[in-house]
């Protein structure tokens, strides 16, 4: 039996926190009926800096029932951080965490089959949203474009899956020693390793409140998820630049030849050959520069090297 914490970024979720720490405790109720977690795992609610009345609401669920727990940051860090905040406040008192937004759009139901895969050896369970019947037309196609440009991107995740995943104490020991600052755990996860699985998540809709994913939150993930794990850009940047270099030289032949024809206007050759072959010179320049920018930017990470699994070792 494992002792379970079901860790909750909050950012103003005032309307729905009571309603969700209802079902989340009751989904803990069953499963240590069930024998699945034990009876002291608990809940984590992690106040994102949040402007409304959230933190009090969690004190008072606190008091009526001590395994609501929670912590609150002292501003608004983001939805990535904050999971990462309560992920690594949870990691070393419990054997496992789930990740879910506190307005329970996911499927709870999930976590007793994530708990068994664990306990099966998988280190990590992602929920994989096999219908987004309830998200809306736009959100469904826009995210759905977005993880083919990150895998076109060459960038590992796991496809239509978000933030709701569980993690064993290991895997989490490993999420630990990635030191970036710009998280997108998304991309991360899988770098950690281990085996994982999946479970089939049905979306459902936002019960209380408003969405509180703005536009420029929802474009800023985006941009961090591909460019925290992918040079891939600058290398378009070298490939445009020598597609330009070989336009400069068709131009060449082009010009050589209306020469030949006769039919030019002075100073027309020189003119575009100079504009094709510096557009081409200047492009490889900054792609060349952007590789070393790139290099520099991989190795600033301090990402580790590597995780051990297993290790049999002389005494
Ligand atoms: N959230 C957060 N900090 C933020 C924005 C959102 O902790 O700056 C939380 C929010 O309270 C919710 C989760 O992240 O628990 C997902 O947000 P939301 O449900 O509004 O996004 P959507 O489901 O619409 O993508
Ligand atoms: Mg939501």
């Amino acid at each position: 039996m494992i002792r379970l914490a079901i860790v909750s970024p909050c950012y103003n979720e005032e309307e729905i926190l009571e309603l969700s720490a209802g079902k989340l405790l009751e989904l803990l109720d069953t499963m240590s009926a069930d024998g699945k977690v034990s009876s002291d795992s608990f809940v984590l609610f992690v106040n994102d800096g949040s402007e409304d009345a959230t933190w009090s609401v969690i004190e008072k669920l606190h008091g009526r029932d001590a395994r609501i727990c929670g912590i609150s940051l002292a501003h608004n860090v983001g939805h990535q951080n904050a999971i990462m905040a309560g992920m690594m406040t949870a990691r070393g008192m419990v054997d496992g965490v789930v990740t879910v937004d506190a307005d329970l759009q996911d499927d709870i139901k999930c976590i007793p089959q994530m708990v068994d895969l664990y306990a099966q050896g998988n280190e990590v369970v992602y929920g994989v949203k096999v219908s987004r019947e309830a998200d809306p037309v736009l959100k469904r196609y826009s995210a759905q474009a977005f993880y083919k440009l990150q895998e076109s991107m060459g960038v590992q995740t796991i496809y239509n899956h978000a933030d709701f995943r569980f993690m064993g104490k290991r895997a989490l020991d490993g999420l630990a020693q990635f030191d970036e600052r710009n998280i997108y755990l998304r991309g991360i996860i899988p770098l950690i390793g281990y085996r994982s699985a999946t479970v089939d998540d049905v979306i459902s809709n936002r019960e209380a409140g408003k969405s509180k994913y703005t536009l420029r939150k929802m474009l800023n993930l985006a941009f961090d998820g591909i460019t925290s794990f992918s040079i891939r850009p600058i290398q378009i940047i070298t490939i445009t630049g020598t597609v330009m270099l070989i336009l400069a030289f068709t131009m060449l032949i082009y010009v050589i030849v209306s020469r030949i024809l006769g039919h030019y206007v002075p100073g027309w050759s020189s003119l575009m050959l100079s504009v094709w072959f510096i557009g081409s010179v200047l492009t490889i320049s900054i792609g060349i520069v952007g590789t070393y920018i790139g290099k520099m930017y991989m190795e600033i990470k301090h990402r580790p090297r590597y995780i051990i699994e297993h290790s049999m070792l002389p005494k």
